[in-house]
C-alpha cells in the first residue's frame, strides 16, 4: 500500500516511476487468499479500522463494496473459564477494576514502563490481570514485558477498541489492484543492497538486476529492515539504527478454516481469548448471507511463535484443540473440511505482522520516517505517526507523505 500509494501520486505529477517488488504480486501484508473456500479469505490485513481511516476515499473511488463488522458489541470472551458474550463478562465483579484501566493509561507520566510493570502497579489480579493484559496486548505482536504503554497512546492502537470495523467484501486487495492500475511494477526483484547518496540511488537485486534512479522510497517492512535483510551503503545514520531497536516488528499468524456448518452462536462476530493459543477467533464472513463457515484463528506474540515452531498440521491440530474447550458441545474437528496457516514471522519478505513501540519508543516512528539519508526517502506503515500506527491506513498516508517528500528534494536538485 505504501510503495503503491507514492508511487501513483509521483506517476499522477509527471514523473516517470518504477516500483521493484520482490513477490509476485502487490499487495504484500494485503494478501486475499482467493484459492480457499471459494470467496477472498484475508491472510493478511482484514478490516478498515475506524470510520475516518485515511483510505475511505480511495475505497470509494474504487466503487468497492464492504461490510461493517461490530467487534465490540457482538463479542464473546473465554477469561480461563466459559465462553460468554461481553456482557456478561462484564457483570462479573472480578473483572471491574480492568474497567478503569483505559484511564489510568492516558494518566502514564513521562517515563515509560511495559505492559507488565504497569499490570503489576495497579495490582491487577485474577480475571481482571486476564482482561489487563486482553487490552494491553491483544492487538500487538509483543508479550506484556515488549509492549510500552506510552507508545500505545501514541500509536493510537487503543482506538481499534472502540472504533468500527469494515471488511472489503470483493478481497482488500482490489482496492491495492485498482490503485496499482498502470503503474510500472517489476515483480521478482528482490532488493539485497541499496546504496544512496545526496544525488541518486542504485538498488541491486539478488539476481544480478539493478535499477538507478535520482530518487527513491524505501517501503521496505520494519521487520525486514530490522533482520538486516537489506544492505545499505554507506551505513544508515546512527538515529536510525536507534529507532530499530526502540521499534519491534512481532510475530503474527492466522489459521484459516472451513467448516461443513458454524458451531458457533450465530451473530458472534469476534471470540477474544484471554488464555490458549489464538488470540482472537472470528468468523471470516460475519455479516454476508450464503458464505462458507469460516472462521480465523488470529494469533500474536509469544502465540504466535508457539505456533510457528510446530508444522502446519501441528498448528492445525492445537486450534482445533483449542476450539473445543471453548465451544465444548461442538465437534470442530469432525466438522473441518479444510485449513491453512499464513505465519508473517515466517515469511522472509515480512519478517513479522506489523510493529509497536517499546517501553520508551516513543518518537521512534518519526526518526524512522526522517529524509535524513540523502535521495533515499522513507514510507511504508512502521513510519507513520497522523493515524493507528501500522496499519493499512498508515501505509497509505505515509506513502503520500513520501511521494510529497520526494516531489520536494527533486524539485530542488533542479533549482
Ligand atoms: C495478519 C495481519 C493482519 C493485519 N490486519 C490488519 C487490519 O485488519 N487492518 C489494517 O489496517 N492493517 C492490518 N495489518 C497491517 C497491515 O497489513 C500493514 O500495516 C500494511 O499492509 C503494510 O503496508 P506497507 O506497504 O507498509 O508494507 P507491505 O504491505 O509489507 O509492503 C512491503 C512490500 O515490500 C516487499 N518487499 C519486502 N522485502 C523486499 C525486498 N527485499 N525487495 C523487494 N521487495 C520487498 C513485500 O513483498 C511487500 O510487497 C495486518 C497485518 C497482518 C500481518
Amino acid at each position: 500500500m505504501a510503495g503503491v500509494a507514492a508511487a501513483r501520486a509521483l506517476s499522477r505529477s509527471g514523473l516517470s516511476v518504477a516500483i521493484v517488488e520482490g513477490r509476485d504480486r502487490v499487495g504484500g501484508r494485503v494478501y486475499s487468499v482467493r484459492d480457499f473456500c471459494g470467496a477472498p479469505v484475508e491472510g493478511g490485513a482484514e478490516f478498515v479500522h475506524t470510520n475516518d481511516a485515511e483510505i475511505w476515499p480511495e475505497i470509494r473511488d474504487a466503487h468497492l463494496a464492504v461490510r461493517a463488522c461490530p467487534l465490540t458489541r457482538n463479542s464473546m470472551f473465554n477469561l480461563g473459564g466459559r465462553t460468554l458474550w461481553l456482557p456478561w463478562i462484564l457483570l462479573h465483579p472480578a473483572v471491574w477494576p480492568s474497567f478503569a484501566i483505559l484511564r489510568q493509561i492516558r494518566r502514564v507520566g513521562p517515563d515509560d514502563m511495559s505492559a507488565r510493570t504497569f499490570i503489576e502497579r495497579h495490582g491487577f489480579r485474577g480475571r481482571a490481570r486476564v482482561m489487563a493484559e486482553m487490552t494491553l496486548t491483544a492487538h500487538l505482536p509483543g508479550s506484556i514485558d515488549e509492549v510500552g504503554v506510552r507508545g500505545l497512546i501514541e500509536d493510537r492502537v487503543l482506538n481499534l477498541e472502540t472504533g468500527s470495523y469494515h471488511r472489503l467484501a470483493s478481497g482488500y486487495d482490489t482496492l491495492i489492484a485498482h490503485m496499482s492500475r498502470g503503474l510500472d511494477i517489476r515483480f521478482g526483484f528482490t532488493v539485497e543492497t541499496i546504496r544512496w547518496a545526496a544525488d541518486g540511488v542504485h538498488v541491486s537485486a539478488n539476481d544480478g538486476r539493478g535499477l538507478s534512479a535520482r530518487a527513491a522510497i524505501s517501503t521496505l517492512p520494519f521487520g525486514v529492515l530490522k533482520a538486516g535483510r537489506v544492505q545499505f551503503t554507506p551505513e544508515l545514520p546512527e538515529s536510525k539504527r536507534a529507532a530499530f531497536t526502540r521499534i519491534e516488528a512481532g510475530p503474527v499468524s492466522k489459521v484459516l478454516l472451513q467448516f461443513a456448518e458454524p458451531f458457533w452462536p450465530r451473530w458472534l462476530s469476534n471470540l477474544g481469548c484471554g488464555t490458549g493459543p489464538a488470540t482472537l477467533y472470528w468468523p471470516v464472513f460475519y455479516g454476508a448471507e450464503d458464505q462458507p463457515a469460516a472462521l480465523t484463528a488470529y494469533c500474536t506474540g509469544p502465540r504466535a511463535l508457539r505456533l510457528s515452531k510446530l508444522s502446519e498440521g501441528e498448528a492445525v491440530d492445537v486450534v482445533l484443540a483449542d476450539l473445543q474447550r471453548l465451544f465444548p458441545k461442538s465437534n470442530p474437528r469432525q466438522a473441518l473440511i479444510r485449513a491453512r496457516r499464513i505465519d508473517w514471522g515466517n515469511d522472509p519478505l515480512a519478517h513479522g505482522g506489523y510493529t509497536f513501540l517499546r517501553p520508551g519508543g516513543c518518537g521512534a516512528r518519526t526518526q524512522l520516517a526522517a529524509a535524513d539519508t540523502g535521495a533515499l526517502l522513507w514510507a511504508g506503515s512502521a513510519t507513520a505517526t497522523s493515524t493507528i500506527a501500522d496499519t493499512v491506513q498508515a501505509a497509505y498516508t505515509s506513502g503520500l507523505r513520501a511521494a510529497d517528500e520526494a516531489q520536494r528534494f527533486l524539485g530542488a536538485l533542479q533549482n
